[in-house]
């Protein structure tokens, strides 16, 4: 029997892709990758709605060090699409020939997005995934240059689709030809597409070139402030970011980070990572301070925990004009 194994978001695209190749026979696997900028939430919910076995995979470490250099590039943002899905494509690839399947596929379709999913970008995906021939993209298929898949009949090319372009009109009208009417909405997510996220990871690449995966999950949890080259403040600025705040300190060993919060007042929960030198720690407080209750205070009791030392540093609330000189 042929085995497919297929990308899986848990998106419309990708249960669609993976029932035209079931409904043809084909023995279907998904794997699903997980890393700051995506996870498996919706994957393993649709894949258990549709009986498709599912392998959830971390990839959060050579993600980023992609990330820092992508051989094809940034998209409008910090969005490296092309090496993205190339990265995709070569994880699966390795996983296909350690557990024996056939080929590759996605539900990729072509013109969907501006670039990662035209022609010469689907073919670029293919070639520099080292790959190419054993990737099929069942949705467009038809638009797209014959596989060794299809000429040598593992898949039967007519079951294919000629889907291109933005609209999801014939993707819904497919759904409803297989029977697919639970599915999560699409759109968007990826915190690399937007403007202000890649505001704070270009500072980090500048500032940190060897920066790790926990560097990047503190971008996503609040405000972010440079104290210096080598140290910075992130601010909570709710109770559910500043428990997140807390748990990827918690969770993660080794961390050189440390957490500020005011005494005696409510606010925010700071972390400061990196190297902290001189009055960065004070300059953290002050920030910290400035978001709190007591920022009317002239001097507040500011406790600074790092590992299993703790100490009070007394600052001055620092004035909101200086706080943005700051801010990231
Ligand atoms: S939008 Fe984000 S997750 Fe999707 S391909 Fe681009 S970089 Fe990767």
């Amino acid at each position: 029997m042929t085995k497919a194994l297929g990308i899986f978001s848990g998106g419309l695209d990708s249960i669609l892709a993976a029932l035209l190749l079931r409904q043809q026979g084909i023995e279907v696997h998904c794997i699903c990758f997980v890393s700051p900028f995506f996870n498996a939430e919706n994957a393993k919910q649709t894949a258990e709605r549709y009986g498709l076995p599912l392998q959830v995979m971390d990839i959060s470490a050579e993600h980023l060090e992609m990330l820092k250099h992508p051989r094809y590039g940034y998209g409008k943002n910090m969005n490296p699409c092309i090496d993205c899905h190339a990265q995709m494509f070569e994880v699966a690839g390795r996983v296909m020939e350690e557990r024996g399947y056939d080929f590759l596929f996605s539900g990729e379709v072509l013109g969907q997005r501006p670039k990662s999913q035209v022609n010469t970008a689907l073919m670029l995906v293919n070639k520099a995934s080292g790959y190419a021939g054993r990737i099929l993209r069942p949705l467009s298929a038809q638009l797209l240059p014959i596989t060794p898949m299809e000429e040598q009949g593992l898949v039967d090319r007519d079951q294919l689709k000629a889907i291109q372009g933005r609209s999801r009109k014939p993707q819904e009208q497919l759904a409803k030809e297989l029977g697919v009417t639970d599915y999560p909405s699409s759109g968007g997510g990826c915190p690399l597409t937007e403007s202000s996220f890649s505001g704070r990871l270009k500072d980090l690449f500048e500032y940190q070139p060897q920066c790790n995966v926990t560097d990047v999950e503190l971008l996503k949890y609040g405000r972010p402030f440079r104290l210096s080259a080598d140290s910075k403040l992130t601010l909570g600025r709710n109770q559910s970011t500043n428990e997140s705040l807390k748990r990827v300190v918690a969770t993660t060993a080794g961390m050189a980070g440390c957490l500020l919060r005011c005494l005696n007042f409510s606010g925010p929960l700071g972390v400061v990572s990196g190297k902290p030198q001189g009055d960065d720690l004070k300059v953290a407080a002050g920030i910290v301070a400035s978001y709190g209750k007591g920022r009317n205070e002239v001097e507040i009791e500011v406790l600074v925990i790092n590992g299993s030392e703790e100490q009070v540093l007394k600052v001055a609330p620092m004035p909101r004009d200086q706080v943005a000189d700051y801010q990231i």
